[in-house]
């Protein structure tokens, strides 16, 4: 008896390693100028793209392929690098989606090429098409008569990068003969186009096997990378990598004559025993499976009996000697041949990629590798978009998720409050980081005995929020603390308390905004002297990334033996330099850093000492670097 693991009433397997397998003998297919693009578009024919994309990028995939830019900006916002391709053309209105998150395009029509390269120059963008030709199989894609003509217009525009040409065969699993005519109908337009884009593709999986395409450069694996077997090509030992499963819920008895289910379609010749399994058409059990699907259960074949409910499907247990609620049986996949997708749909007429698609829709994924279940992902990551939510619903969503995963509302609370509140409450929708921030400290000798001249240089980049910001030079470290909080102050001093807080000991000696020199003026309020730095023309780069130039020279109290700089902003890439008169000895640094660099680079020459985290790492506020002399 398969032993259960899983307590739910039905759960999805998905055995990456099958699938690492499978991609494994399909690559044995390829021709040595052949590369593959996987694609993964509905979630990975319903296997979670996630995962999927990541073991195919670590097999060799230079591509994902997906059907729409939703799918594609899900994959870019679960962390995903790989280039991807959206498969099928466009809407106008999805345009911002495709260049914000960097997706490359079908292009098969001139009145969205020519809507793409204008928002991509507005964007300063270089949009990456791929061209479609439709040599055959009139669905999307230029008539191959009109493609030359189409390609020199598209070739025109200035914010358009052809990559690829590529066209899709109608029946490359049992048209061997029209295939080859699309593929001359293909090799024709390549041969009288100016230019060979870099990428050239035609196949799908069964092409690929069927032994077509062997001349283009890239190949798009779908299903028979998720161990569909197709007619003709049994002896290719593809595995299931997706199985459904479910449990008896119920044993019942039923005497000869009497029938089960709706329109009672199914009546028993003989009294039997049969069984409940709590899933239905609504779970993606298709309905067409009535009376004609099977389940794998202890081993044996049981036939579904009756017609698939909503939430329920009956199963004959006649062949089952000691059949016991809580059994698992096997939906889709798995080990026995009658289970497997493509032997299931045979049995109505339909289609495997459509039964991986809508199977498992209240179902957990549950990962596998080697046999070992490696992590599970909930329902929800499966329409999980973000843009549906108000920014409050998804700080809800947050701090009751940390809640959730420490059992405590009490603990999750705060530390919702102390570590995330900050990040997103205070601040606009948008996060607005720093970038390449680069702090450089020089104390030099000062006519004031007992004083460093203290030089400061900031340089970083970030989206303007106003048409001005402030310098805050606070008397104490309680009126410091008010400007911490406030996103209008680009830099914050700690004012030693034997000087007078006045323009003569802190000077903003320089205020840039990219080029443009900001006026300052001085107020002071409440223990603190604020810098206004402002100009008429900071107006027109609001909302837009800029550099920031702040240059400061004050005093610093020789006395104090240390200097700490803080990191108050969500910061990506840090260096932050300190160069000291050679009269002190030894200066030692403990930087406290936070985020993914945890461990700065600390550079020491003569005089100066430079800590510094690789450029593209985040570092979090709450972090800085003492330096003690
Ligand atoms: C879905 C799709 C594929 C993958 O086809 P399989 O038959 O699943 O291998 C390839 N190319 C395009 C354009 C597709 O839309």
């Amino acid at each position: 008896m398969l032993r259960r693991k899983i307590f739910e009433r039905s759960w999805v397997e998905i055995d990456l390693s099958a699938f690492r397998t499978n991609l494994n003998i399909l690559k044995s297919f390829l021709e040595p100028q052949q590369q593959f693009m996987m694609i993964v578009k509905a979630d990975a024919y319903g296997h979670g793209a996630r995962e999927i994309s990541k073991i195919a990028c670590e097999e060799g995939a230079v591509y994902l392929g997906v059907a729409n830019p939703e799918e594609g900006r899900l994959l870019r916002l679960q962390g995903c690098q790989a280039p991807v391709l959206i498969l099928s053309p466009c809407l106008k209105n999805e345009i911002n989606t495709i260049l914000d998150n960097d997706l490359a395009v079908n292009v098969s029509s001139l009145d969205f090429a020519r809507a793409l390269n204008k928002t991509a120059k507005t964007k300063n963008k270089q949009a990456v098409v791929h061209l479609k030709v439709d040599t055959g199989m009139h669905r999307s894609g230029i008539l191959d008569s009109e493609f030359i003509d189409f390609f020199n217009k598209i070739a025109k525009m200035d914010n358009l990068l052809i990559e690829g040409v590529f066209t899709h065969f109608a029946s490359a699993e049992n048209d061997p003969e029209f295939s080859k005519q699309q593929e001359e109908r293909f090799w024709n337009i390549i041969d009288n186009l100016p230019f060979t884009p870099t990428y050239l593709h035609i196949d799908n999986s069964n092409a690929l096997v069927n032994g077509l395409g062997k001349h283009s450069n890239l190949v798009r694996l779908g299903i028979m990378a998720y161990g569909i077997q197709v007619p003709g090509n049994k002896d290719i030992a593809l595995q299931p990598v997706m199985t459904f499963k479910t449990i008896l819920s119920q044993i019942k008895h039923i005497a000869k004559g009497e029938s089960v289910g709706y329109n009672r379609s199914w009546t028993a010749k003989k009294d039997c025993l049969y069984g409940i399994l709590p899933i239905g058409y609504a779970d993606g059990y298709d309905f067409m499976l009535s009376n004609c699907g099977v389940v794998f259960l202890d081993n044996k074949i049981c036939n579904v009996i009756g017609r698939i409910s909503m939430d329920m499907i009956c199963v004959d247990l006649s062949p089952i000697e000691h059949p016991a609620i809580g059994d698992v049986a096997i939906l889709l996949g798995g080990s026995a041949l009658e289970t497997r997708a493509e032997n299931l749909v045979s049995k109505y007429g339909g289609n495997s990629y459509e039964l991986l698609c809508q199977v498992g829709r209240r179902a957990k994924r549950y990962y596998f590798q080697n046999g070992k279940m490696i992590y599970s992902t909930p329902l929800s990551r499966r329409d999980f978009v973000p843009d549906d939510f108000s920014d409050s619903k998804l700080n809800q969503i947050i701090e009751s998720a940390i809640a959730q995963r420490l059992q405590s509302i009490e603990i999750g609370e705060l530390i919702y409050r102390e570590m995330l509140r900050d990040f997103f409450y205070y601040k606009d929708k948008d996060i607005h980081y720093r970038h390449n921030f680069q702090h450089q400290v020089i104390f030099s000798h000062s006519l004031n005995a007992g004083y460093f001249n203290a030089t400061t240089t900031l340089n970083f980049d970030k989206v303007l929020s106003n048409d001005y910001f402030l310098v805050a030079c606070a008397s104490s470290d309680e009126v410091l603390r008010r400007y911490f909080k406030r996103s209008d102050v680009e830099y914050r001093w700690l004012m030693d308390d034997s000087f007078e807080l006045d323009s003569k000991n802190f000077i903003v000696c320089l205020a840039k905004v990219d080029d443009l020199i900001l006026q300052t003026t001085l107020h002071y309020i409440n223990g603190c002297l604020e810098i206004r730095c402002s100009h008429p023309e900071l107006k027109k780069k609001i909302g837009k990334r800029v550099h920031f130039t702040i240059n400061t020279l004050t005093l610093y109290p020789c006395s104090s033996h240390q200097f700490s700089v803080f990191i108050t902003e969500l910061t990506r890439g840090v260096d932050i330099s300190f160069r000291f008169p050679l009269t002190i000895n030894t200066v030692d640094c403990v930087p406290f850093f936070s985020g993914q660099d945890k461990d700065p680079i600390i550079q020491r020459n003569n005089g100066e000492i430079r800590v510094s985290s690789k450029p593209e790492e985040w570092i979090f506020p709450i972090s800085g670097v003492v330096f003690a002399y």
